[in-house]
């Protein structure tokens, strides 16, 4: 039975299903298949004006994004949409809006400069021991501020074009690389033999200690994360997860328990907000999405601030407002639950750390520090010398 969305606080994991789809239209184990998820993907304009009523924006939205990131949305998470709210925070993700044709001075195809860093097509290798492996242009949905948006879905002119074969050279021949990060698109879509081709490969790199892979499909599409997908995962251990929640409505029940059977199969979760305006640019949402993913064994990792990709000026939210959410954040909580704000530097410098200062005054002799309550406290600095090194004079 589906809850109605009045009676239901946003800290519950309640299953939208069937929703949209009235039960006669499909049945408990086709509902359940990851296959027939993604076959009936909403993808057209008629598909989504058969449930919903669109906006102008809307609709001018979705007739142009073919040719730019094109539209794909699982039932699943489909059937999160408020069918009455306009500026549903769920809607707000994964349904166009005419305002991605607009393109703001400071906007880019590829806000973290990762086509220049890469060694091989498809291998971004930025930091110094760890390299960005994009596996699939495909994902189960797509998220309308995609960072790459400029290669994913098929729809725009760039494509990637992955060179598997040099790239697990390059791996092979690059021993300072010891962590791959498989992303894309969404490695999850591969089959489970495919993925396991990938992830023998790399686990076979002796120098290569550490995997994760980057994917929303146990969130889009929950239905693939089955037994035996986790039983494959775990043949390859440490192997960690970096999942996508933007806002708490999205952990179902149906979430929970894909999250559940991957923390059970040993894989250690993180997750990755990004901020987005009308989605999670309040303390509160934003508190009761991270308290729910601790419920859900997921270690909140990352809020990025938006990249500045093409088309996404409706979706910026300022850096104070980022700053305000974690100040009202950290120390009103558990402290696991408290993501790093980081800004990945346009034009290629990486994540940067951004935090509210707790640092009031700084000198030799103490700091002054503030706490999330705003009384001040002085801490005195030690005389310090590092064990094994001569004191200076006498
Ligand atoms: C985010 C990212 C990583 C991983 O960074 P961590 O801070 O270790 O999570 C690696 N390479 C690239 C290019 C990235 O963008």
């Amino acid at each position: 039975m589906q809850a109605s969305p009045s009676s239901v606080s946003s800290k519950d994991f309640v299953s939208a299903a069937p929703g949209y789809w009235r039960d006669a239209d499909v049945s408990e184990e086709d509902w359940d298949s990851a296959k027939w998820q993604l076959k009936n993907r909403i993808t057209s304009l008629r598909q989504l004006e058969e449930h919903l009523e669109l906006s102008e924006e809307e609709r001018s939205g979705v007739l142009l994004s073919g040719t730019k990131l094109a539209m794909s949305v699982t039932p699943h998470y489909f059937n999160l949409v408020e069918k009455d709210n306009p500026d549903c925070p769920i809607r707000r993700q994964i349904i166009p809006r005419i305002e991605e044709t607009l393109v703001a001075p400071h906007e880019m195809a590829d806000p973290c400069g990762e086509d220049s860093h890469m060694p091989v097509p498809g291998l971004v290798h930025r930091y110094p021991d760890r390299v960005l492996f994009l596996v699939t242009d495909r994902c189960a949905s797509y998220c309308r501020y995609c960072t790459r948006s400029r290669v994913v879905s098929g729809a725009g002119e760039q494509d990637l074009e992955t060179d598997y074969e040099a790239a697990f050279q390059y791996l092979e021949n690059h021993p300072e690389v010891r962590d791959v990060l498989l992303s894309g698109g969404d490695p999850l879509l591969f089959s489970d033999a495919k993925l396991e081709r990938i992830l023998e490969r790399l686990h076979r790199i002796p120098h290569i200690e550490f995997i994760r892979i980057g994917s929303r499909i146990p969130i889009f599409l929950p239905q693939r994360i089955t037994d035996d997908l986790c039983r494959m995962l775990q043949k390859y251990h440490p192997l960690f997860m970096s999942v996508h929640v933007n806002h708490p409505r999205e952990l179902t029940s149906e979430v929970r328990a894909a999250l559940e059977k991957l923390a059970n199969h040993g894989v250690p979760l993180g997750n990755q907000s990004v901020l987005l305006r009308g989605v999670n640019d309040d303390a509160a949402v934003m508190k009761e999405l991270i308290q729910k993913l601790l419920m859900c064994r997921v270690r909140p990792y990352y809020l990025y601030q938006l990249d500045l990709i093409q088309g996404s000026s409706h979706l910026q939210v300022p850096v104070a407002k980022g700053l305000e959410i974690m100040e009202q954040l950290r120390g009103h909580t558990t402290g696991y639950a408290i993501p790093q704000y980081v800004i990945d530097a346009p034009g290629g410098g990486g994540k940067v750390p951004i935090n509210p200062d707790y640092i009031v005054q700084r000198n030799a002799e103490r700091v002054i520090i503030r706490n999330f309550e705003g009384r001040t406290f002085e801490y005195p600095e030690p005389a310090y010398t590092p064990v094994g090194e001569m004191a200076v004079g006498g």
